[in-house]
């Protein structure tokens, strides 16, 4: 992924900015988070079953996040954190509606970058690169294996651990190259 600096950049700007009633521990509200840009976020039981959510922004303002019901509580904030990604990285400025749906089966190929994107975006929101780092080494210290850490990195900001082992590459990338 080219942008990983620019995404990580972007993602501390909005939690710098966030307020700190954002935060319960290291877990971030996501849903407060998506709010104070003035987001309505709702969850649908009528979204096709492999839809994880949608985010829809038009021009005369309104914006709009939604998300399946039918997904763990990990997943609905990720679906969110995405969402959000989009938003920043993608349409932001766009003046037409804007009405993205998420199935991530199938995805053409030019769309990938942009899911990836998100992904990472998400990743870097929910999971932030120094926090997550800290939390890490506390938890290798105080002598849990690669799984229990895993699994308590996942308690502790809230996201599942297919999220939490990608965090863990990403943040190794990150660090390598810097
Ligand atoms: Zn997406």
């Amino acid at each position: 992924m080219k942008r990983m600096k620019e995404i990580t950049d972007k993602a501390n700007k909005v939690l710098e900015n966030a307020d700190s009633s954002i935060y319960s521990g290291q877990r971030i509200d996501i849903v407060k988070l998506a709010k104070s840009f003035g987001f309505m976020v709702g969850i649908s039981k009528k979204l096709p079953i492999r839809e994880d959510g949608f985010i829809y922004v038009a021009p005369d303002g309104t914006k709009r996040i939604v998300v399946n019901k039918f997904r763990s509580v990990e997943d609905k904030r990720f679906t969110v954190a995405h969402e959000l990604g989009h938003y920043f990285l993608h349409i932001e400025k766009a003046d037409n509606l804007v009405l993205l749906r998420e199935h991530k089966k199938d995805i053409k190929p030019t769309e990938k970058n942009f899911e990836d994107e998100a992904d990472f975006f998400a990743a870097c929101v929910l999971m932030p690169e120094q926090v997550f780092v800290a939390e890490k080494n506390k938890l290798t210290k105080a002598g849990y294996n690669e799984n229990e850490i895993v699994s308590k990195l996942g308690e502790t900001f809230g996201t599942n651990r297919e999220t939490v082992f990608k965090r863990m590459e990403e943040v190794a990338i990150v660090q390598a190259q810097s």
